[in-house]
């Protein structure tokens, strides 16, 4: 994957501020144009009923959005007397742009724009300047251009501009009006897509560009790669993936144009991962497929959590049964499932073959993960009542958790009918069920009872899993935005949520240097805990770092972490034991 590739920050925005307000419940919604260059987001946000305005209206009710380009004061104080909302989304270096406009137009200078007069930001930027204001696109008109020798003018560009087109027209306008001021108004959001486009093609034999046919940003970004000698396939979604030609290259790079959701790029992505390439042998493939498999049963994530089920006795210092790791592999693997399977909409955005697997085996896996639960309860209810009791509680909310069960006069109130409405409840919720079950309930087994060994682990285990959980959200950001659902991510955003990890995981190590002082933990047991927590810090580097993208094998890296943190804790305690 590109090191830069998709959304640039101001696009991200304006579709952020779109959707939370569709999300929020807002009725009558409106983008000013077309929100952005590709067609796949503007079927999403025409589903969720955003209509498009094409001129300033008379009179209108609602609420219009401002994109990213902006628009001319004008037209912005035309929507509002219309009687509309504004709500403004101009990308924020557009906004500078126009400052810089309007401070020296105050001062009585002209301004000369380089850039294409027909785009939305030159038009917007236009009606900053004034009627004085010229537009020059190439270096004829910067030749043929007129100015008042004797009135000082600016030079500004359009953000998108070529840097070197910028610079050539630059140096012939100011060598015939000196009297002029430049300011290097491109913003190098495109410049550094194009760079790392550049940087991929030295590690791939074969590109694949994602992004709207129409947008000039994306076909540049297959211009240069086609430049560089490498076969390019430019596609808008997996389905028009040539999978036949793509079987003949050994590795493929993707990328993606700024107008690109970084969903659609995870769907290719994820589609191209499961092509067997040319070097790649039946074992090879056969192994990836394997892994699929277990991921999108969810047979692997409940056979992490069995395992971790074993080592919390370990680290409580409760002799382990088997019974605690079955319970827990039964419940993770009934819960994951049922709740992925009665959210039809699960995966729509991110994951074509969960879609595609949750479609075919939908009652088998229902019937599977309805086994599961009864086999789970069955073992528990021979561990006496008190962890019986607190798995059916587990489970009953475990279902819930999508349902509209809280009365109507209650949820007009709190505005939350369901769980999963509340913010960030699913990032925390999911942390708390595994803490339980792979912590509490083995410690209440038997008759056993709880300690402070017990809190100490479970506290442990609940920041470790948060962290798993709010990876796998920050990999589904925009899909989960798109269906309203209020992940860590979606409220805090995908950089400040990986600052909240970083953070998380800091303290997970401070609590791994006191656990033992303050015997909260069981030692040796509890040493073997820092290189599983090393590794999810090291799988967490290398996302946000963009060394390792989203994908089966990203997400099977992820869920490995807890059968590391079984395998070493087993490992510390054996060591000591020789
Ligand atoms: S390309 Fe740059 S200026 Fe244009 S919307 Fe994106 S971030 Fe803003």
């Amino acid at each position: 994957m590109a090191k830069k590739a998709g959304f640039c920050m101001g696009v991200r925005r304006a579709v952020d501020l779109t959707l939370d307000l569709v999300n929020r419940g807002e009725e009558r919604i409106a983008t000013f144009g077309p929100l952005i260059h590709n067609p796949q987001v503007l079927e999403v946000l025409r589903d969720k009923g955003v209509g498009v305005l094409k001129e300033v209206p008379e009179t209108a009710a609602g609420t219009v959005i401002i994109r990213a380009h902006g628009v001319p004061p004008v037209k912005k104080k035309g929507l509002k007397d219309a009687g509309l909302t504004v709500k403004d989304a101009t990308c924020p270096r557009v906004l500078k742009v126009q400052a810089i406009i309007g401070k020296h137009r105050r001062l009585g200078k002209t301004t000369v724009i380089v850039g294409d007069r027909n785009h939305a930001e030159v038009d917007g930027l236009m009606g900053y300047a004034g009627p004085d204001c010229q537009v020059v696109s190439n270096e004829a008109e910067a030749r043929e251009l007129v100015l008042d020798q004797s009135r000082p003018y600016i030079i500004v560009s359009q953000t998108t501009q070529d840097e070197a087109v910028l610079a050539a027209i630059t140096g012939i306008i100011t060598g015939r009006y000196p009297q002029g001021e430049v300011f290097d108004t491109i913003c190098d959001s495109t410049h550094r897509r194009q760079e790392a486009v550049r940087t991929l093609c030295g590690q791939v034999e074969a590109v694949v560009v994602v992004g709207g046919k129409n947008s000039a940003n994306t076909t540049r970004l297959a211009e240069i790669a086609q430049g560089m000698g490498r076969r390019v396939f430019l596609v808008e979604t997996e389905e028009e993936l040539d999978v036949a030609a793509i079987k003949a290259f050994d590795c493929v790079g993707v990328t993606a144009g700024a107008s690109t959701p970084t969903w659609m790029i995870n769907r290719v992505a994820r589609a191209l991962e499961a092509i067997p390439g040319r070097g790649d042998n039946h074992l090879a493939h056969g192994l990836y497929r394997l892994v699929r498999f277990l991921m999108v049963s969810n047979l692997y994530v409940a056979l992490g959590g069995g395992l971790l089920a074993l080592a919390c006795g370990s680290l409580q210092g409760i002799t382990p049964r088997l019974a605690h790791g079955f319970i827990a592999l039964c419940y993770l693997f009934a819960m994951h499932n049922i709740n992925r399977l009665t959210d039809r909409q699960a995966q729509i955005f991110d994951d074509p073959a969960y879609q595609q697997f949750s479609r075919k085996y939908r009652k088998a896996m229902m019937a599977a993960s309805t086994l599961a639960l009864v086999a789970g309860l069955l073992v528990i209810a021979n561990g006496g009542w008190r962890p019986l009791s607190l798995l059916l509680v587990m489970s009953v909310f475990g279902v819930l958790y999508r349902i509209n069960f809280i009365p109507r006069f209650l949820a007009e109130r709190i505005k939350v009918s369901r769980l999963k409405e509340i913010p960030g409840s699913k990032t925390f919720f999911v942390a708390l069920a595994w803490a339980l079950v792979v912590v509490i309930i083995p410690a209440l087994y038997d008759g056993q009872g709880l300690n402070a060994r017990s809190y100490g682990v479970m506290v442990y285990i609940l920041l470790m899993v948060f962290v798993r959980n709010a990876l796998f959200d920050v990999f589904q950001v925009q899909g989960d935005r798109i269906l309203g659902r209020e992940t860590l991510p979606v409220l805090l955003g995908a950089k400040k949520t990986l600052g909240v990890l970083n953070a998380v995981l800091i303290l997970l190590l401070g609590l791994l240097a006191v656990y033992p002082a303050l015997g909260l933990i069981a030692v040796p047991a509890g040493y073997g805990l820092a290189p599983g927590l090393l590794y999810l810090a090291g799988v967490t580097w290398l996302y946000s770092r963009g060394y390792w993208s989203p994908g089966v094998r990203l997400e099977f890296g992820l869920e490995t972490t807890f059968v590391i943190v079984a395998l070493m804790v087993w490992a510390a305690e054996g060591m000591a034991g020789a």
